[in-house]
């Protein structure tokens, strides 16, 4: 895997796994003319809420003739989940601690990935096992902060921006979810608060990817599985385009080599 960038946030249920397959299928279908598409592929380490299969689609796990597992593939993004391995889907991981280790290295290593030019992760929120385990296990390239422009939400964003700076994994940039809603008088309602995700983007001198609104849209392309970056004008290609930038920015400032799998 050529690139792994982990997409975090501080606070659950402020979109991360929904920017994470957003901007998934963004990279893979939606790539600067004349460039060649980049091998995209979509790990959810979000162990206690997996929620990628549903956001693609669907989707489920073979073994190959070297029994490593074959990725799910839609919409241009090879993706896979703790999700494909429950016996029954509603079942939840009850898992400790050291248990994270197995599973991601499971992900990444059991897995037939073939040629991978970047890789995002879904994490789980918070700043506990998962996401140490992760750093531990995974040279990760950088990650990307979800918030909303809420208070509470933000509180635990710099919580987050702080371990990724204890582990050494380089915040890339901040997205705002949820900034805003368009009523249909057109008027914009801030129901989440306004600028927040900027303004604290500002005051750790990261760089601010852009905000998303509150759509039905992508609300409903979550729940059917066609995620909303599938429309040519969705507002998720303008920050996939960014976050394209800042890794090539950040590989020409730090040259490596890379080998896994
Ligand atoms: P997290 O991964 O942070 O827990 P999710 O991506 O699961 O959050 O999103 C939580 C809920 O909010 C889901 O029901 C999702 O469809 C919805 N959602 C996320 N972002 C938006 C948005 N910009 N507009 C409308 N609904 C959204």
């Amino acid at each position: 895997m050529k690139k792994i960038i982990a997409i975090a946030s501080g606070k659950g249920g402020v979109g991360k796994s929904t920017l994470a397959a957003n901007l998934a299928v963004s990279l893979a279908n939606f790539s600067p003319e004349g460039s060649r598409p980049p091998k995209v592929a979509l790990i959810d380490v979000d162990f206690y809420g997996p929620s990628i299969p549903t956001l693609m689609g669907g989707g489920e796990c073979k073994v190959d003739a070297n029994e490593k597992f074959i990725p799910a593939l839609r919409h241009g993004v090879k993706f896979i989940s703790i999700q494909f391995f429950l016996q029954n889907p509603d079942d939840p991981v009850i898992w400790r601690g050291p248990m994270f280790g197995k599973g991601i290295n499971q992900l990444f290593n059991d897995v037939s990935w073939g040629e991978v030019d970047i890789c995002l992760v879904d994490l789980p929120p918070g700043t506990g096992d998962a996401q140490l385990s992760l750093a531990q296990l995974v040279q990760l390239d950088g990650a990307v902060i979800v918030t909303t422009p809420q208070e509470v939400s933000l509180a635990d964003v710099r919580k987050a921006v702080k371990m990724f700076d204890k582990v050494q994994v380089p915040v890339l940039g901040v997205v705002e979810n949820m900034a805003g809603f368009k009523t249909s008088s057109g008027e914009v309602e801030h129901i989440f608060g306004q600028g927040g995700g900027e303004k604290l983007a500002g005051d750790y001198g990261l760089e601010f990817f852009g905000s998303i609104p509150i759509e039905t849209a992508i609300r409903e392309g979550g729940d059917t599985g066609k995620p909303a970056a599938l429309a040519k004008d969705s507002c998720f290609h303008q920050i996939a385009e960014k976050l394209n930038f800042a890794v090539e920015k950040r590989a020409a400032e730090t040259p490596q080599v890379k080998i896994m799998n």
